[in-house]
């Protein structure tokens, strides 16, 4: 067993690092405060190659989920909301379509999308079918020269800057299992609404589409007909990784953000952290933090062994996002009345490991995955 980042894994972090502290941190406040879209830095990372990097080598990946989860990371610590677009973009937008798309499809989509010209969206949820995405009613219908895709989805990540959407529907149209479409954005009847405001990861696109006869040619449904969801379970294991990245730099944040001001803040004559009150705090988060880290880096190095890693993804998706949230609601407390203020990114930190806790299966869906895996049935 060796803990030790690579040499190679310990220049692309230092790299995300500088771009994170220099070009993103110092934005992300005013992003958050008027939910402006983080489209123009997705396009700068683009540039960079950090879009590829757990894509194949043809594309100018790494083909590693570690150096992917240390990426995230890196800029979930300072932008959360980047940190879901990138994890989004590139987990289960550009991942899915390098495994299932077409060698015509990845020139004429992936290229573009790698290269931050235009956003990937991934597009299962719909109104009756969040947490259960197999009761999708979106319908892919056979016309003489393709498919007429109809239906609704909504709260679709990248959605408003996205060049192609992968969207499951159902080929017969009341019964049978999804299968998984590439819908270029251009196509007549695609209408992607406005983003939502949202409570936290204000400056990640979110967005409502309607699907309104939508034509595509009978090649834009990819893998096999009805296998949607087995043939994505390998891209939403490494989104789930890619949330827990993002948590885990959220809790590291709040970490140390709360240990700097609690040697600053000094009441009853001396600094907050000689109270063993708050050391406790800072001790939790601390064993909390290193605990989701090292979860989400074992999902990721069992998915680049191409190991059983559901129970891996599940666990560190759940675990780390919970402690975000934890971690951002205990620094928020060691701010006092400071950190409850639009002062400080604390408040910020809170709301957005929020949303980790839902977006890409709620904690409760993490749970029973990882129940199912032990063996325990369905009720
Ligand atoms: C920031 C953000 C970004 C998102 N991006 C995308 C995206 O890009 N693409 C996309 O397709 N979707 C996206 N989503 C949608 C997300 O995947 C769903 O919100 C999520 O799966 C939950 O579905 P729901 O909101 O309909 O809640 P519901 O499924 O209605 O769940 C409501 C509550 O019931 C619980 N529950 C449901 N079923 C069970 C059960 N069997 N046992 C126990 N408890 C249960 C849930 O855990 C939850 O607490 C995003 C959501 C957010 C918040």
């Amino acid at each position: 067993m060796d803990f030790d980042l690579t040499p190679k894994e310990q220049a692309l972090q230092a790299r995300v690092r500088a771009f994170a502290r220099e070009v993103v941190a110092p934005g992300a406040g005013q992003r958050d405060e008027t939910a402006s879209s983080c489209f123009d830095l997705l396009q700068q990372m683009g540039k960079l190659g950090f879009l590829a990097i757990p894509l194949a080598g043809e594309w100018g990946g790494s083909g590693s989920t570690v150096q992917f989860a240390l990426a995230v990371e890196e800029i979930g610590r300072v932008d959360a909301a980047l940190g879901i677009g990138f994890a989004a973009h590139t987990a289960l937008g550009c991942i899915s379509l390098e495994r299932l798309g077409t060698n015509d499809q990845k020139q004429a989509y992936l290229g573009p999308a790698l290269a931050g010209t235009y956003l990937a969206a991934f597009a299962l949820t719909e109104a009756q079918a969040g947490s259960d995405a197999r009761n999708a009613k979106t319908t892919a219908i056979r016309d003489g020269e393709g498919w007429v895709i109809s239906g609704e989805k909504r709260y679709i990540t990248n959605a408003e800057h996205a060049g192609y959407v992968l969207a499951t529907a159902r080929t017969a149209a009341e019964s049978g299992n999804l299968s998984v479409f590439l819908i270029p954005s251009d196509r007549p009847g695609l209408i992607v609404y406005p983003p939502r405001l949202k409570l936290g990861l204000r400056a990640s696109e979110t967005c409502d589409l309607s699907l309104s006869s939508v034509r595509v040619p009978w090649e834009h449904l990819l893998g096999e007909e009805g296998r949607a969801l087995p043939q994505l379970l390998d891209a939403l294991n490494g989104g789930r990784i890619g949330i827990a990245a993002i948590a885990v730099g959220i809790a590291e944040a709040s970490l140390s953000a709360a240990l700097e001001y609690a040697g600053r803040r000094h009441q009853f004559g001396r600094p907050i952290s000689q109270f063993e009150a708050i050391q406790f705090k800072l001790a939790d988060m601390a064993v909390e933090v290193e605990a989701a880290r090292i979860l989400t880096l074992k999902a990721a190095w069992l998915k680049d062994r191409q190991q059983p890693c559901v129970q891996a993804a599940a666990t560190a998706k759940l675990y780390a996002s919970e402690t975000a949230t934890r971690a951002a609601n205990q620094a928020l407390q060691i701010y006092g009345g400071a950190g409850y203020m639009h002062d400080y990114p604390i408040e910020r930190y809170l709301r957005d490991a929020k949303g980790l806790e839902i977006g890409e299966g709620t904690s409760e869906i993490q749970r029973l995955t990882i129940a199912r895996q032990m063996g325990m049935k369905k009720p």
